[in-house]
């Protein structure tokens, strides 16, 4: 019998907070077992050569949507499945009730087990979900999710007062299937999240999508007005970074006021990263944590525009290569705690060409590595530390996962991804290995992508191939 399960030679190893290190890395039982400068490969069952390459940590994909368009299991297998090509090995994915989803309400105590059930035995990777509680009953299950079902992240969407999803009606009520879905709610599941968060040492936490619900509604009348382009250039006149900048605004003022932890989650344009920034040095005690999309730091509306189509329809919308840029310096300069990819398989059919009622979102995940290594590393000079902290070791953190998931150190789990730094391959929907049959981000040339994917010791992806069965399972946080 062997020392060792997987013995991975040769590579540089990415160590979050640590730095890069020459090392052969090996696996026992799921975890880290050692690092070591040498370990020979008689002392693995199996070996994986990464002579040249770079061994991340398995990236956390930490936004993610299974199951919002398509039934929970289909999402489960074939977008996780892509995960995999990105060389993430954990997603955490929203969760909620209302249209979409499971398009029903009911207590989390009995839909949380139907969504688990569903996703069981289906998935590529671990993953764990964030639950938006979107009425007082469900805002009242909170000490119970945080401390029964492995639940330490929610959710309030702040348009969802004014709007649906694809902001085509205005029945909101209708849309959340719920009683009051505004500011007085979201106080309340602060109080309640803050609460939970002090009861015990783990990050208990509030995710928020900014966008405000009464200017959407005055932006989006005057551009309907205005001749109604159908174009995502329209989209983004329609509901305009201001709306970000004013709703950041009221949900870091009850954050502060209530003590709740905060993610605010895609920001999507410089005007939106300022706000935040200044929200956060206003509020220096207030926890606050920013995230931005694969999307928003690579898309344009201009771009997408000019190819034709509504498959780039997302909220909050794409914008300009200005707003790319002023995202990739709060990326650079630190104050950008994590990158995903908000990753929402949502086909052709789902949008047509009717820009109003085409659904918003699309995928993204088989490029969170790939994206942060060509467009951050290669060219504009982002360490891999930091990739692994962006990509990894923060969202990990953030989210209750720290110990578990999010570096190489012994212990942890053997989560990793192997990624050849000069690979270059050019983006198209077959590649990616998704369910989704068409990809905005389709003819981007990117440089730099896994070659093998490990979740817990087993080899789960390697050149273009996933290797069965899947073994992703829920991590209780
Ligand atoms: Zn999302």
């Amino acid at each position: 019998m062997s020392r060792y399960d997987l013995v991975v030679r040769g590579g540089t190893l990415v160590l979050p907070h640590v730095g890069t290190v020459r090392a052969d890395l090996a696996t026992k039982d799921g975890k880290v077992a050692t690092l070591s400068s040498d370990i020979p490969a008689s002392e693995g069952e199996s070996v994986l050569d990464a002579t040249g390459k770079l061994v991340f940590p398995g990236a956390v994909d930490a936004h993610f949507h299974l199951g919002i368009y398509r039934p929970l299991e289909v999402d489960a297998a074939e977008e996780t499945r892509s995960s995999l090509v990105g060389g993430a090995t954990t997603v955490l994915s929203y969760f909620r009730t209302g249209q979409h989803y499971l398009n029903k309400t009911g207590p989390y105590r009995e839909i949380l087990p139907e969504v688990l059930q569903a996703v069981d035995g289906h998935a590529w990777t671990d993953y764990g979900f964030h639950l938006a509680p979107m009425d007082t009953a469900q805002v009242r299950e909170i000490p119970d999710l945080v401390d029964g079902h492995g639940v330490s992240s929610f959710k309030y969407y702040m348009f969802y007062k004014g709007f649906n999803l694809a902001a085509d009606s205005r029945d909101a009520k209708a849309f959340t299937m719920s009683d009051e879905y505004d500011l007085g709610h979201l106080y309340q599941l602060m109080e309640a999240v803050s609460a939970a968060n002090a009861a015990g040492d783990r990050r208990v936490s509030l995710s928020l999508h900014c966008e405000q619900a009464e200017l959407m509604r005055l932006f989006i009348d005057r551009v309907r007005a205005a001749g109604d382009p159908q174009t995502l250039k329209a989209y983004s006149d329609a509901r305009p970074p201001l709306t970000e900048r004013v709703a950041i605004g009221e949900a870091t003022t009850l954050a502060r006021a209530t003590g709740c932890p905060v993610n605010l989650l895609h920001l999507s344009s410089g005007e939106a990263l300022a706000a935040a920034q200044e929200a956060r040095a206003a509020m220096p005690g207030t926890d606050m944590r920013f995230e931005v999309t694969l999307h928003h730091l690579c898309l344009t509306h201009e771009e997408l525009d000019a190819q034709g189509g509504l498959g780039g329809k997302v909220n909050p919308p794409i914008r300009s290569a200005a707003d790319n840029e002023a995202l990739w310096a709060g990326v650079l300069d630190g104050s950008v705690n994590w990158v995903a990819s908000d990753h929402a398989c949502c086909l052709e059919e789902n949008k047509g060409d009717a820009l109003w009622p085409a659904l918003p979102g699309f995928g993204g995940t088989a490029l969170l590595y790939p994206i942060l290594i060509s467009e951050g590393m290669h060219k504009r000079g982002l360490s891999p530390t930091r990739v692994a902290e962006l990509a990894s070791a923060n969202p990990a953190r953030a989210y209750g996962l720290d110990g578990r998931k999010g570096n190489l150190l012994v212990g942890y789990d053997a989560d990793l991804t192997v990624v050849d730094p000069s690979l270059e391959q050019t983006v198209s929907a077959s590649l990616l290995l998704s369910g989704q049959d068409h990809c905005p981000f389709e003819g981007h040339k990117v440089r730099g992508w896994p070659v093998a994917t490990v979740l817990r010791g087993h080899l789960a992806y390697q050149a273009g191939t996933v290797l069965g069965p899947p073994r992703g399972s829920f991590i209780a946080r």
